[in-house]
């Protein structure tokens, strides 16, 4: 079955999807997006990742391109119409087309809108969460808005490559206190020696993932200690564990930094653990497909 896309108000063959040259999102980078797990036929955490792109929005002057219960619709049946059943949904939000200028357009535009749906291929993301995933370290040398999820990803772009360069899944970036701020698409975390859970507090250093939230949310059910402070490379080197967070890979167990082997260089229990309650705790939305 051939790929739908959702273009400004459009459902197109993903091969004929197109924007404008002169959208100031592939000009200037001037736009948002969200990316939301579909698992079961369902979307994950739709509500939160809907709260989410309405802030990233605001904090860039602009308003939701259309109604909730309209973006809703349009994602349902973006997923239905391309039957996918488990991967992931798109949605990017740009200012609009307008002669390229920096400053904002004087006259009126029309945010652009697209929405896309892909597939993913589960099992290979079991397999990955079965012996866990290498990380490296890299500096952090984004701005200093990373709370807002923007298009401009080029900092995001570099660190992953030279992961994959390295033979690494992700890059964990790290500020200039030698402190972990994030992933490249993800949220960094560490269980101490005395099964601690420690993940950066949200501020404008690291973008607040909707996974990040729901595995909170999982550890205080488990009575686990949480804590949300920075921690330094040395400190996750010398965890119990460690792991990551993002809607597509949910909790993720991390078993090397820099080629060094945290503890035993296996999954921790305490990663499976909230590996394997993510989906009852995060919110399911209705089936689509
Ligand atoms: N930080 C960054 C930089 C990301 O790109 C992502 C993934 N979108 C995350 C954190 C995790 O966010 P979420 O759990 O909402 O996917």
């Amino acid at each position: 079955m051939s790929r739908i896309a959702y273009v400004n108000g459009q459902y197109v063959p993903f091969r004929e999807a197109r924007v404008h040259i002169e959208d100031r999102g592939y000009q200037l980078g001037d736009g948002v997006y969200e990316v939301c797990e579909i698992r079961n036929g369902a979307l994950v955490d739709e509500r939160r990742h809907l709260l989410r792109l309405e802030r990233s929005l605001s904090e860039l002057r602009m308003t939701m391109p259309v109604t909730q219960s309209a973006l809703r619709f349009v994602m349902a049946e973006t997923v239905r119409r391309n039957r996918v059943k488990d991967g992931l949904i798109y949605l990017q939000v740009t200012r609009g087309v307008a002669r390229r200028d920096h400053g904002f357009p004087e006259e009126v535009i029309k945010a652009a809108l697209v929405v896309t749906v892909r597939a993913l291929d589960r099992k290979k993301i079991e397999k990955a969460a079965e012996v866990g995933i290498a990380v490296i370290t890299v500096p952090d040398d984004r701005w200093g808005r990373v709370d807002i999820k923007t298009i401009g990803l080029l900092p995001n772009v570099l660190a992953r490559q030279k992961a994959k360069d390295a033979g690494a899944k992700d890059a964990w970036f790290v500020d200039s206190e030698g402190l972990v701020t994030e992933g490249a698409a993800s949220n960094a975390w560490i269980v101490t020696k005395d099964d601690v859970l420690v993940t950066r507090p949200s501020s404008n250093r690291i973008l607040t993932g909707i996974t990040r939230t729901v595995a909170k949310e999982i550890a205080i059910k488990l009575q686990m200690t949480v804590e949300e402070r920075a921690f330094s490379v040395a400190e996750a080197l010398a965890a119990n564990e460690a792991f990551l967070t993002s809607a597509t890979q949910t909790v993720m167990p991390v078993i090397s930094i820099d080629g060094h082997k945290i503890a035993s260089g296996k999954p921790g229990p305490v990663t499976k653990r909230l590996r394997e309650e993510f989906h009852r705790t995060a919110e399911i939305g209705p089936k689509i497909v």
